[in-house]
């Protein structure tokens, strides 16, 4: 089949990364033009400043990617469903819950496909600790999400200004994955947002969930951006049944009982890719808004702590 022509919005870090490299090598897309601001482009497509200059130039691209940071994406993404565009949206897939569920309803009336990508939970490592939490149960469920700001999003000043989303721009990864392998819903019922003093979004979080499952589930998340050296991204994961799992690497590895049970190398953006061509195939939409809800509600319940001062 011949491949369907896409254009990428915002080129940068992981459009860099991940969307441009793993589009080149597969079957399904391929990049016709792009949108940048700064005017990059990519093997010579061509490259417009705004996305209302591609839709005027090129009609036939009928999907466009959006990656840009989230406080910006429910503006880019609704011209392009007017556009009559289907639009895969970067996570978080929009700056606030009402965006978001705007953007699910427009693209609903408008006939085209969106979807909504978690690209962590794209990893056979999350479907195994899903399966096995369905067979046996949730006992508790540790997460820690360490990383590095200045390795991970170097010079990034948009995630510390509101809307950025601080320190759940990687916590929302692993939010993503705790609502994808938990057998109910978790709701949030406290938590401790630490600020730098000079920045308006959190550098640090902790969380501690409820539920409405009757053993009550220890479920707890640790969300730093001040680790040093290696990042931490894991879960440590008891069933019910008393196995005990534990999923790292950012959930590309599984452990269970001590014995490696999952592996595969990173496909995160190869299965997104092959999702989204699955889903125009077939004319269905897929937006999953709960990681973005236990992030709005984070900051609904969270009580401010104020930290030293943030610079690069
Ligand atoms: P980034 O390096 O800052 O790149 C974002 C790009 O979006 C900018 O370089 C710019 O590209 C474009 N852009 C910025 N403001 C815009 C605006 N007002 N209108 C149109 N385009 C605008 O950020 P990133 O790390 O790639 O992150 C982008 C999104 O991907 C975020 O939501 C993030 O959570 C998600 N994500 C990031 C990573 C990662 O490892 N960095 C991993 C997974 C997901 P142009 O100058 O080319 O227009």
């Amino acid at each position: 089949m011949a491949k369907q022509k896409i254009a990428i919005i915002g080129l940068g870090k992981i459009t860099q990364d991940q969307h441009l490299p793993v589009i080149d090598k597969g079957n399904d897309f391929e990049v016709a033009a792009v949108v940048s601001q700064r005017g990059l482009s990519h093997n010579g497509v061509p490259s417009f400043k705004t996305a209302a200059d591609l839709y005027a130039a090129m009609p036939e691209i009928g999907i466009v990617s959006v990656n840009t940071p989230p406080d910006v994406r429910h503006a880019i993404a609704r011209e392009a469903l007017e556009a009559g565009k289907h639009v895969l949206l970067e996570k978080p897939p929009a700056a606030t819950l009402a965006e978001f569920e705007d953007l699910k309803a427009f693209a609903a009336a408008k006939g085209k496909v969106l979807f909504a990508t978690w690209h962590s939970q794209f990893n056979p490592a999350v479907d195994e600790a899903k399966a096995l939490l369905a067979k046996h149960g949730v006992g508790s469920v540790k997460i820690e999400w360490r990383e590095d700001v200045k390795k991970w999003h170097p010079g990034q000043e948009w995630i510390w200004e509101p809307g950025g989303f601080g320190v759940f721009d990687p916590g929302i990864n692993a939010l993503s994955i705790f609502v994808k392998i938990l057998p109910f819903a978790p709701f949030v019922k406290a938590a401790t947002l630490t600020y730098p003093e000079n920045r308006q979004t959190p550098i640090a979080a902790k969380l501690t969930f409820g539920s409405a499952e009757a053993a009550q589930p220890t479920l707890t998340a640790d969300f730093d951006w001040r680790e040093q050296g290696d990042e931490k991204w894991h879960m440590t994961i008891e069933a019910a049944a008393g196995h005990k799992l534990r999923l790292y690497k950012g959930g590309a590895a599984l452990e269970v009982d001590g014995k490696l049970a999952v592996e595969a190398p990173s496909e995160e953006y190869e299965r997104i890719y092959a999702h989204f061509a699955q889903l125009l195939a077939s004319g269905q939409s897929d937006v999953d808004g709960s990681p973005l809800r236990l992030v709005a509600d984070a900051m609904l319940v969270g009580r401010r702590d104020v930290t030293e001062a943030f610079v690069w």
